[in-house]
């Protein structure tokens, strides 16, 4: 989708769509826009500029864009980046690589959790199929929430942990300070959840090994760190992020004036103030993304039918009269979101302005009733607001 406009007058929005091969452009309308469209850029990932790239004969490969024909038998590996796409990678490639350097700038807090969930299977046999996956639901999202809630009480104590639990699957007397220690907070950025501790086990095995430096720059060979240290390598893998692209980078407007989203604030995460009949559906950065998508789901869907059995042909969030204080929509420190914090909405200070990233939480808030407080409804006809 190439843009969408919003015009009052018709209380429709027009479309704009982009045929990808063709570049054809085609117009459409309707009458409330739902945009699901993940959260990052798919044409391109996040590869910073780094000096002497060109010179590097080897392979250069970003995860995003991996070629199908990519043969790393026996090759030596250097993957950059120490977040969940470098912690998948790893282990994945080092059955075929003669051997992998993780070169990391600075160090992920990197959670070993079980793959086989022993409860689920035992509620799987026990109860219906339907039953059993809606318990396992709930205990899943119980415990991620309470995980995310001990860390952010406890730092210190769940920083402990986190060392204890490295340092158990790693050689003995491993740097754990240096390689699995962050400077920031457990959960200050998102954590890395690898299943039966896999990405330890090469380490371990010396398979491969973590290096934390920071890149001077590419040689022919491979890199220059800046403690002097060198990595020869056939193949780098840059796993160094992806480029955020809130609501699909869609150019919007209202009645003609551009609709800037760090001038909005999000209403319940899935609606802009002052922007009608649109909603949007982005997950949750510490908790399953599904479980906030499926609340506003149900929500946009609920709405919909209020608006019909009224006659409502809009609805548009209207922020309270008395000041709301805002900051940005999502507080993480990750690269990817300070990169992109001027291309975000904002969060205001209480519900249902406040983001609160947390399920249950959203649960109790979402299930409510429609919010006609927040939420200006207009008739159909001459628009006239509702009562
Ligand atoms: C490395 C990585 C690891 C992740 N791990 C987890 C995890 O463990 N658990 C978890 O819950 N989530 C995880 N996520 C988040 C993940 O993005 C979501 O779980 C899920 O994929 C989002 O689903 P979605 O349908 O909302 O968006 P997406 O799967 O991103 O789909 C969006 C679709 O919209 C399309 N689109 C975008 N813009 C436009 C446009 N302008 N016009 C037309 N189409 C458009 C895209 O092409 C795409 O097809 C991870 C994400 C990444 C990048």
């Amino acid at each position: 989708m190439a843009g969408a406009d919003w015009s009052s007058g018709d209380a429709r929005w027009t479309v704009t769509v982009e045929h990808t091969e063709t570049g054809e452009r085609t117009q459409r309308t309707c009458g409330f826009l739902y945009l699901c469209p993940g959260y990052y850029r798919y044409d391109e990932g996040y590869t910073p500029d780094w000096p002497g790239q060109e010179s590097f004969t080897g392979t250069i490969v970003h995860p995003q864009h991996w070629p199908q024909d990519l043969d790393l038998a026996g090759k030596r590996v250097v993957l950059i980046g120490s977040g969940a796409t470098a912690a998948t990678i790893l282990p994945a490639i080092t059955g075929t690589a003669a051997h992998v350097t993780m070169l990391q700038r600075s160090p992920s807090y990197v959670l070993a959790m079980p793959n086989a969930d022993p409860v689920a299977d035992l509620l799987r046999k026990v109860l219906p199929e339907r039953r059993a996956y809606a318990a396992v639901r709930w205990k899943n999202a119980r415990l991620s929430t309470a995980i995310y809630g001990f860390c952010r009480r406890y730092p210190a104590r769940a920083r402990a942990m986190l060392q204890k639990g490295a340092a158990k699957r790693l050689p003995e007397g491993y740097d754990i300070g240096t390689h699995f220690t962050p400077a920031y907070e457990p959960w200050d950025q998102r954590m890395c959840l690898v299943p039966d501790g896999d990405f330890f086990a090469p380490i371990k095995s010396g398979r491969a090994d973590v290096v934390t430096d920071h890149i001077e720059e590419f040689t022919p060979t491979g890199l220059r760190l800046r403690s002097g240290a060198r990595l020869e390598a056939d193949v780098i893998i840059t796993a160094t992020g992806l480029n955020l692209n809130p609501l699909g980078g869609i150019p919007m407007t209202v009645d003609g004036a551009p609709v800037v989203m760090r001038e909005h604030v999000a209403y319940k995460g899935m609606m802009l103030d002052g922007v009608p009949n649109m909603a949007f559906a982005i997950g949750y950065t510490n908790n399953s993304w599904t479980l906030k998508v499926d609340l506003v789901a149900r929500y946009v869907v609920r709405m919909l039918g209020f608006m019909r059995d009224h006659g409502y042909a809009t609805v548009t969030p209207r922020l309270p009269a008395d000041r709301l204080s805002t900051s940005p929509y999502i507080d993480m420190t990750s690269g990817y979101f300070e990169r992109s914090r001027h291309t975000l909405p904002l969060q205001g200070d209480r519900a249902p302005w406040r983001l609160r990233q947390h399920y249950f939480k959203d649960a109790t808030m979402y299930r409510g009733p429609i919010d006609e407080q927040n939420l200006e409804f207009r008739r159909a006809a001459i628009l006239q607001p509702a009562g």
